[in-house]
C-alpha cells in the first residue's frame, strides 16, 4: 500500500495537481544511514546517532517538495515514501 501511495504521489505531482500536503517517511528496517536525504533536505530529514534518518518535519512546506522529491529519488535503499 506505501508503494501505490508513492506512485500515486509521483502521478499527481508530474500532472501539477497541488491539493495535498506531503507525509515523509522512512522505513527504519531499510534505512542504511547513508545521510543522503540529510544533505539534500536537512530542513525534513536528520541522521541521528543510531545510525537512522528520521523525519523532523512531517509537514514540509510547499517550498520544499522538490527537495524532499529530490530525497526520495536519492536514497539508495527507497527508505523514504510519502503520504497524503
Ligand atoms: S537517504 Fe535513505 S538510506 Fe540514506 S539516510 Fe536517508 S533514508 Fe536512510
Amino acid at each position: 500500500m506505501p508503494r501505490l501511495i508513492k506512485i500515486s504521489w509521483y502521478v499527481l505531482h508530474i500532472t501539477g495537481w497541488e491539493g495535498f500536503t506531503i507525509k515523509p517517511i522512512i522505513v527504519e528496517d531499510l534505512c542504511i544511514g547513508c545521510g543522503i536525504c540529510e544533505t539534500i533536505c536537512p530542513e525534513v530529514f536528520e541522521l541521528r546517532d543510531d545510525g537512522l534518518a528520521y523525519v523532523i518535519d512531517e509537514s514540509p512546506s510547499d517550498d520544499l517538495k522538490e527537495a524532499v522529491e529530490e530525497a526520495v529519488e536519492a536514497c539508495p535503499s527507497e527508505a523514504i515514501e510519502l503520504e497524503e
